[in-house]
Order: structure tokens, then sequence, then C-alpha cells
């Protein structure tokens, strides 16, 4: 993630936190100076967020963890002033696995708090309840013990994206397919989150926030289950273009947009020598010409760096390794020979005709039969 600070490598995973996360501090800092005029507060209610981070770390790493045993590699984790986040290469979909990986972060947080709960007896008197409004020496590990029962809660909650819809899907998962169970995840989620929106009105503007994003969310990963869902069944041959556009290197911008007009082209190879050297498409040509690139070669804006695709490689697979950029064009071979060309829209496009003759089967059938009578 853009910056980032780089703060260390925990069991090959590298950590990283976000600069609004200084903001936080330096925020903190000031109201409790502001309140008590005291720099011993200030340090203490440092050190309180600074433990709270870890413990969040420590969450996130949890999920890493398990899942390494199960092979998924986590490229790094990045904390926020809203918590931490992991990515993954690729998240675990058989059910057992995603249950272990999302339930190890809320499990280390009840580890932490019940590492905690014999130490805060033995150092401090418990306080019945927040008697003041600062994280001060006598509350300290109390209020660190509340956090972390906190966090594991709040996570729990059965919506995307916290670990609990993530345990609820695969649950369900058990009993029905991955897409019916991520319907009903997104579905249940999305009822949580309409009534945190009415609770957060009335009560915590934050979590009307949280309820958005929730919502948002959890629409995201189901749109992405039931793309990833429909193109199981499918090749890249299934999806790619063999309408192929070329263009030589020499080439200017002006001929580019030419072509782009004559042949009612969106994507160009480029060739040099019957070779691939580079790839663009009608956005960066129309860019180039708004730019004052008109009499410029297409070779100083195109993109040279070319990934080919083998023709049979499945569409799943390259969802899911997030292949495309907005402008990425990969050549298609199949026996060495050029057959293709395929793009993120061309995806795209593919997903939304399947679902929608998924969806819509009556109109099609309906048509059909207005023409026989
Ligand atoms: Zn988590």
């Amino acid at each position: 993630m853009k910056w980032s600070l780089y703060i260390g490598k925990l069991s090959g995973i590298k950590i990283f936190i976000h600069w609004t996360f200084l903001l936080l501090i330096g925020w903190i800092s000031f109201m409790n100076y502001s309140m008590s005029k005291d720099i011993k507060q200030v340090l203490i209610s440092v050190l309180f967020i600074l433990s709270v981070f870890a413990c969040i770390i420590l969450h996130e790493i949890g999920h890493a963890l398990v899942a390494q045993y199960f092979h998924y590699k986590t490229k790094d984790i990045t904390l926020l002033p809203i918590g931490g986040m992991a990515r993954m290469d690729e998240l675990p979909e058989k059910p057992k696995e995603e249950l272990l990986v999302s339930i190890a972060g809320p499990v280390i947080n009840l580890l932490i708090a019940a590492i905690i709960y014999p130490l805060m007896h033995w150092f401090s008197d418990v306080p019945s309840l927040f008697t003041t409004m600062f994280v001060t020496g006598e509350n300290f590990l109390f209020t660190l013990y509340i956090v972390n029962i906190g966090l594991a809660l709040f996570n729990l909650l059965p919506a995307f994206p916290m670990d609990g819809g993530r345990i609820f899907r695969a649950g369900l998962s058990f009993f029905m397919d991955r897409l019916t169970a991520t319907n009903v995840a997104v579905k249940t989620g999305q009822v949580m989150a309409t009534l945190f929106f009415i609770v957060g009105i009335f009560y915590n503007p934050i979590l009307t926030v949280i309820s958005i994003f929730i919502f948002l969310f959890a629409q995201t990963e189901n749109d992405a289950v039931r793309a990833k869902y429909i193109l199981s069944n499918y090749a890249v041959r299934d999806i790619m273009s063999k309408d192929v556009n070329s263009l030589s290197p020499n080439d200017t911008i002006s001929d580019a947009m030419k072509s782009v007009l004559e042949k009612n082209a969106d994507h160009f190879l480029i060739l040099e020598n019957n070779t691939v050297i580079g790839t663009i498409n009608k956005k960066q040509i129309l860019k180039a010409l708004n730019t004052g690139g008109v009499d410029s070669t297409v070779r100083s804006y195109m993109n040279d760096k070319v990934r080919f695709l083998s023709s049979d490689t499945p569409m799943d697979k390259i969802y899911s390794e997030q292949y495309f950029s907005e402008n990425a064009i990969f050549p298609v071979i199949e026996n060495d020979l050029l057959v293709g060309i395929i793009n993120v829209s061309m995806m795209d496009e593919f997903i939304v005709l399947k679902s929608a003759k998924k969806k819509l089967p009556g109109l099609f059938t309906k048509k059909i039969n207005s023409v026989k009578t």
C-alpha cells in the first residue's frame, strides 16, 4: 500500500504502518496533553495505542500463520487507523481452511485477554467500570483486556469483511455450494449493516460509516464469488477476441488513431520483426493525442512488458491471480501461434452476458416463442 512505513518482518511477512496511523498518535497525544497538561499521561496513552495496535498485528499474524499452514502466502500486513489488513496471494476457499484461517484472528485476541486477565489482578486493582476517561497506569491492563474482548467480538459479527462473515460462509459451505453460501452470508451481513446504520444515526456516527463500508464490501464479495463461479467453466480461448490488430513501433500516434477509426479497433499488439514487443489500447492512444504526442512514435507510449497467456489457461485461475490491470492486453498463444488477445473488459463483458442469461431465462425463451406464433 502507498504511503506506508516498513517496520519489520515477522515469520517472513512484511509489516507496514500507514502514515495516517502516525496522525492518530499525534491527535491522541494532543488531546491527552490539552486535557491533562501531564506528559506522563501523554506517554501512557501513546503506549496504550501502540499496545492495541500490537494486538491487532498479532490478530493478523494469527490469520497469516494458519494460512501459511495450508500453504497460502501472506504478502504483507498493513496497520491502518481502522485496523489491520493482511494481503494474501489467494484466499482459502475450502470450507475447513477458510473457517480455521478466519477464526484464528479473534482466537488470538481471546488468548491475549486470557493472558492479561491474571496479570491485571496481580498488578492493579481492577476498576469496577471505566472510572476515568483517560487510560492510566491503574486501568491500563484492564482497558487492554476489554479492548481485546471487544476486538474478538466485533470481528466475529457475521458480516463481510469481518472474520465472522467468512466463518459464517465457511460454516454454510459444509451444507451448500459456495455461491449459495456466499449469497446467504452477504444478505445476512447487509441486514446487519442496515441495522447498524439505523442505530448509528441515533447513537454513534462511526457505526453509520462502518455500516456503509460493510454493506458495500459485502456486495463486492458477492460479485467476486459469482464472477469466479461463472468463469470456472471457461478457458482463455472461450473469452479472447480473435480480432488481432497490430501496429509497428515506428508508427506515429496519429497513424495509430487512423487505425482506431478505420478498423474500429480498441486494442493493438505492437509487432517488430514478427515479434510482439508491446501493446497499446484506444484509451492510451487518445491520451497520447491529448498530451501533444501526435507525431511521437507508438514505441514511446506502448506497454513494453508483454505477458503471453496459453489459450487453455482456466479463466478462474487468471481471475483469482488478478492478472488484469485496466490497460493490460495479453496476446494468447496456442501451439506456438498467436490466436487472439484478451483484456479485462472482454472478461467483464463476458461475465455480464453470462449472468444476464442466467438471470433472465424467461426473457430469451419468450422471444423465441413470439417468433413462432
Ligand atoms: Zn481478522
